[in-house]
């Protein structure tokens, strides 16, 4: 049985750029669904005692079991989007990732633009990604619907969900500025 994993700060934590009343929604009734959804299809198969990334991997590609994977990724992609912001976050990372990056796009402005271009031209559903290709290479990503770089034996480190369900309580249609704001405000870095 999957559970809801705890945040690490509060549902208005991340205000004035994602409201409680969209993390109340996108939190505890989108991810939490997914995991509601994830348990009930899994109950007495094989998956049942698997770990996410697991069910994710033997899923993945098999339009049979499409619904547990739809599930599992989506309940994964949540965890994942939600550890990759934190309050106070934004701006650039101090650490050895900064170099990575630099190597990875030239610059942090580089980067930011292939993210935010990736994160704006998604059609409809999807995630964009910053994923690791090797030990010091780095890469922007962008998946539809519950496509996870999990699926294709990559290492993500950060995410932002652009599904509408992300954003359009506060940012209505403008993808473009909840893009900047989780960029600006919200994206944090790991050491
Ligand atoms: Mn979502």
């Amino acid at each position: 049985m999957f559970k809801l994993p705890p945040l690490k700060y509060e549902l208005d934590a991340l205000e004035p750029y994602i409201s409680k009343k969209t993390m109340e929604f996108h939190y505890l009734k989108h991810h939490q669904g997914y995991i509601n959804k994830l348990n009930e299809l899994i109950e007495k198969t094989e998956y049942e005692n698997m770990s996410l990334t697991d069910i994710i991997r033997k899923t993945a590609g098999k339009p049979e079991l499409s619904a547990i994977f739809n599930n599992a990724a989506q309940t994964f992609n949540h965890t994942f989007f939600w550890n990759s912001m934190c309050p106070q976050g934004g701006g650039k990372p101090h650490t050895n990732l900064m170099t990575d990056i630099k190597n990875s796009f030239g610059s942090y402005d580089n980067f930011k633009q292939e993210f935010k271009q990736a994160a704006f031209s998604q059609f409809g559903s999807g995630w964009a990604w910053l994923i690791k290709k090797d030990e010091h290479t780095l890469a922007i990503m962008k998946t539809s619907n519950a496509d996870t770089p999990i699926a294709h034996d990559l290492e993500p480190i950060l995410t932002l969900d652009v599904w509408e369900h992300a954003y359009y309580l506060d940012y209505q249609n403008k993808r473009a500025d909840f893009i900047d704001a989780y960029l600006e405000h919200l994206i944090c870095w790991k050491e």
